[in-house]
């Protein structure tokens, strides 16, 4: 199997976890040929997690700025967004891998809650590793994850962040290997996770393209999703990669694109290694990981997928970023015209295309909708009375 895309990717981990990725990627294999495991992923799918979502033709939207705009509405999934599609998959793999144990780490507690959900339904014990300031911060996705049936374990070293809580989930991974599968969240970390994520994300892009081509009988000229660790986009873009359709990978401009001030890795960063892979980085002069800024949890984090920096190098996916203020213009526009809600981080998306609504003019666009917006309330409120 692809261990590198292009010079990205790798197993930049340490020797004890060695064994444990070779194991996931031989019975990642068989899991793919299984069919029983195929049906029963299908079945899930279909009856619990609500596929297949609909792909909406956004017509006030569309009438607005002046292009023909569809959504694949992830928001309508089971939990609110796309990141069901990959933690029952990945538990479905973990059940057939014989482990009786997941594991994760999250920062603003969605993949968490997401796990959560995914293990109660198919009776795993649960343990998500959660930085002490992010339980403080996110408090209704902690209770989400306990009455799921979870446990949610502080950690109270380092930055008390995300950053901290991989650290520790790798670090009970490299203990408990032989009972635990470590359930990573995004198209990220050493291989095989990203092959892995993009499979059960992959389901997007294939009904995605069904959809368009029963609607438009023709393909759509652009497709746009945001990219935090890059695990929507790649699903959806799989889709469409070999063909001639323009893609476009929308990242957190924050607040601007000053060091610090944003999570626009691919458009700002350079190659380095994060969570035992190499890819694009935000880094400071002398090679550390910058600190990231998004007005969304899910597009906060420093890395992206390898793939995707192999997109951007050979030309195949054009990234670009969208500020903290264009996202929550799209974010009440798309409430107020469609009725619909959007998570912060897929208004990313759709800002990008109200804010060049000229260079799509006319055009057939394909706008990955990931989640739903209902979490994103609280920030909303709190700069409404700052008066943002
Ligand atoms: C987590 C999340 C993202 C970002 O993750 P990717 O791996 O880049 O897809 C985007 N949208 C929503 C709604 C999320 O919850």
């Amino acid at each position: 199997m692809k261990r590198y895309f292009g010079e990205y990717g790798g197993q930049f981990v340490p020797e004890t976890l060695m064994r444990a990725l070779s194991e996931l990627e031989e019975a990642f294999l068989n899991f793919k040929k299984n069919m029983d495991a195929k049906k029963e992923l299908e079945y899930y799918q279909k009856n619990y997690a609500g596929r297949q979502t609909p792909l909406y033709y956004a017509k006030n939207l569309s009438s607005r700025i002046g292009c023909r705009v569809y959504l694949k509405r992830e928001d309508l999934l089971h939990t609110g967004a796309h990141k069901l599609n990959n933690t029952l998959g990945q538990i479905l793999l973990a059940k057939f891998m014989g482990k009786k144990r997941i594991i994760a780490e999250t920062g603003a507690g969605q993949h968490g809650v997401a796990t959560a959900t995914a293990a109660a339904l198919l009776g795993m014990e649960c343990v998500v590793y959660m930085g002490k300031k992010d339980m403080e911060r996110q408090s209704p996705n902690v209770e989400r994850m306990k009455l799921l049936g979870a446990e949610v374990v502080s950690v109270e070293k380092g930055s008390m962040t995300l950053k901290s809580a991989i650290n520790e989930t790798l670090r009970d991974w490299v203990k408990n290997v032989q009972t635990t599968h470590y359930l990573l969240g995004s198209a990220v970390g050493p291989h095989p996770f990203p092959v892995i994520v993009k499979y059960f994300q992959e389901v997007i892009g294939k009904e995605a393209r069904k959809q368009i081509l029963k609607a438009e009988s023709r393909l759509p000229d652009s497709v746009v999703a945001c990219v935090g660790g890059g695990s929507n986009a790649i699903g959806i873009f799989s889709g469409f990669v070999k063909d001639s359709v323009d893609m476009i990978g929308v990242e957190a401009g924050g607040e601007s694109l000053e060091l610090g001030k944003h999570s626009a890795t691919l458009t700002m960063g350079r190659p380095g290694i994060l969570h035992g892979a190499l890819s694009y980085l935000l880094q400071d002069e002398y090679g550390q990981v910058a600190d990231v800024h998004s007005i969304s949890a899910g597009l906060d984090y420093p890395g992206v997928g390898p793939e995707h920096s192999y997109l951007k190098d050979i030309g195949r996916v054009r990234y670009d970023a969208c500020f903290d203020n264009e996202a929550l213009e799209a974010f009440r526009l798309l409430s107020r015209l469609e009725g619909i809600i959007p998570a912060l981080e897929s208004s990313h998306a759709v800002g990008y295309v109200i804010k060049h609504s000229e260079l799509f003019k006319d055009k057939l666009v394909l706008i990955n909708l990931s989640g739903r917006g209902d979490k994103d309330l609280g920030i909303i409120a709190s700069l409404e009375e700052k008066n943002v």
